[in-house]
């Protein structure tokens, strides 16, 4: 699977993304780039005779996919947790944990993932004392799906030493109940990570943390991580992608993968890392993100772009609100985790150092505040292609729609978040926004028309990785009402925030996310045409093989 045999694609229904040559038949490979793009005839005659021939059969080519925020080394030590979505109700939950423990004699703490805030019914919190009904021997916790709330019963509450609660940073809470003791509801990872130093889970979750492992692992250790990683690079390749921006890592990640690509002589994806700032770090620790950028910079694996958090998530009253919550009057969602001067302190020196930034913000209020640091930095230090960019967005005010082109940041956004999208309840969050705000949530299309640059993404493993389910939830976005705007995307648009826009946020639209002749040779050829499956069957469309630099990387 590793050779750079050349590679002659023919018969395919090819999707460039090239504004100049829209469409094509056939992609000659050499070298890991393109030599050529055109009809089955010219393609042949260009291609050595040693070259390995795919017949596309008529089914969609497309540059490979690029998964434009993700959690690669955290969701590759996932994929073997309890899987969650779609359970609903505790006796589906109950058996499923059951199941699963059985499978699982000696994990220290046994983890599901992907819950639903209403896995147990529309007004009915997860509590501790549920878990305990279930596995009331061992310790077990549940992650929601946006990883931003877990619940865990009172064994792992124990394990972590968090029963009897615990005072942490803003925007971070152990939930106590009315006994006096944490009821299992964990918000955010300051409140979760206890338990996940308890399990053994620390490595994969230092990337979050803006932390380095101490001590080095071992090579036991190690090897088990390279594993982890090989894992999750196998599985993003399988799911067509050939590009790869990760929102949270450290230098450690890094160099796991460059081991990975130094044992095997090649990365099955090209992956790019960040630094991530946490507001109790001085700037000074933005060394560490240059660092990281001056020693990492290929075209296969990067840095140089660092990653904050401003606030947490609707479901939990944790994103930050212009106006109050629709349905607790009381909360705009607390403390954000930076202020709005250390955010344009941090935006301040990060742009002055030439990095890019990627800053979570969810509510309209954290948008506004990121935005405002972004325009500080402009102030500051002049105005740059820097491509900053704003993070999920999942409320926006009207009157900061406009900012984003104006300042040339880029809005980062995930098609299968948005409540009512690939199985989601609608409830709560729906009722969280609240109708007036119904028209900028999520607003893909408004933001598009705007002016602004919207990549894709999946942000696994808080969503199913699959970008044709991503795709899917782009085209088939429903109104929660019939006076919302329309905040669908086309096929073709969604295919290119999945392809070029991803380039582009990697400032490298000038040699990926386009089929064209001297661009990379990465190439994801679909099982089907796209175009030819109707918009809520596109999930079931599968990669057949995909290509990146001039390898095969994945074949059905
Ligand atoms: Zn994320």
């Amino acid at each position: 699977m590793s050779d750079l045999t050349p590679i002659l694609i023919l018969n395919a229904k090819i999707l460039t993304m090239d504004p100049d040559k829209p469409r094509a038949e056939a992609v000659y490979a050499e070298g890991g780039k393109i030599v050529g793009v055109g009809s089955n005839a010219e393609m042949q005659a260009l291609a050595k005779p040693d070259a390995k021939v795919i017949d596309a059969k008529g089914n969609t080519l497309i540059p490979g996919f690029s998964e434009n925020h993700l959690h690669l080394f955290s969701g590759a030590a996932e994929l073997d947790h309890l899987h969650l979505a779609g359970v609903h109700g505790f006796e589906a939950l109950k058996q499923a944990a059951i199941a699963y423990a059985a499978t699982r004699p000696d994990g220290t703490v046994l983890y599901g993932q992907g819950a639903d805030y209403t896995i147990l019914g529309d007004d009915e919190r997860v509590t501790r004392h549920h878990l305990d009904a279930i596995l009331p021997d061992r310790p077990f916790a549940i992650f929601a799906h946006d990883h931003h709330t877990a619940w865990a019963n009172t064994k792992a509450l124990e394990l972590s030493g968090l029963l009897q609660g615990k005072d942490l940073g803003p925007g971070n809470e152990v939930v106590m109940g009315e006994d006096g003791l944490a009821n299992g509801e964990l918000r955010e990872m300051e409140a979760f990570g206890p338990l996940q130093i308890a399990s053994g889970f620390d490595r994969y979750r230092l990337g979050l943390m803006g932390l380095e492992p101490d001590p080095y692992p071992d090579q036991a250790e190690l090897e088990v991580d390279i594993a982890v990683m090989r894992r999750g690079l196998a599985y993003c390749a399988e799911h067509g992608f050939t590009s790869l921006q990760c929102m949270d890592g450290n230098l450690y990640q890094l160099q796991l993968l460059a081991e990975i690509e130094r044992r095997d002589g090649f990365l099955p994806c090209r992956v790019q890392i960040p630094f991530h700032l946490k507001n109790f770090m001085p700037l000074s620790e933005l060394d560490r993100a240059s660092q990281m950028h001056e020693k990492y910079n290929s075209d296969f694996l990067s840095s140089g772009l660092v990653k904050m958090f401003y606030d947490g998530v609707l479901d939990s009253w944790t994103a930050i609100m212009v106006e109050p919550y629709a349905n607790k009057p009381d909360s705009t969602g607390g403390a954000s985790l930076f202020t709005p001067d250390e955010m344009k302190a941090a935006a301040i020196e990060i742009d002055r150092r030439g990095l890019q930034i990627a800053v979570h913000a969810i509510g309209d209020g954290a948008v506004r505040a990121v935005l405002d640091g972004y325009e500080a930095a402009v102030k500051a230090n002049g105005k740059r292609d820097s491509r900053h960019r704003v993070e999920h967005i999942e409320v926006i005010h009207p009157d900061d729609i406009h900012r984003f082109a104006e300042l040339g940041v880029l809005a980062s956004m995930q098609p299968p978040h948005p409540p009512g999208a690939m199985g989601l309840p609608l409830e709560p969050t729906v009722s969280m926004i609240g109708r007036d705000r119904w028209a900028y949530s999520y607003a893909w299309r408004t933001l598009k028309e705007a002016g602004a640059h919207i990549p894709f993404a999946s942000d696994w493993p808080v969503s199913p990785i699959d970008p044709l389910h991503g795709i899917q939830a782009a085209v088939t976005r429903k109104k929660w009402a019939e006076s919302d705007p329309d905040q669908r995307f086309t096929l073709e648009e969604a295919i290119a925030a999945y392809t070029i826009e991803g380039a582009y946020a990697e400032f490298a639209e000038d040699r990926k996310g386009m089929i064209r002749k001297g661009y990379f040779a990465d190439l994801t050829l679909l099982d089907q045409s796209i175009e030819d499956v109707s918009s809520g069957d596109i999930h079931v469309i599968r990669p057949a093989t995909v290509i990146c630099g001039g390898r095969v990387t994945f074949a059905a």
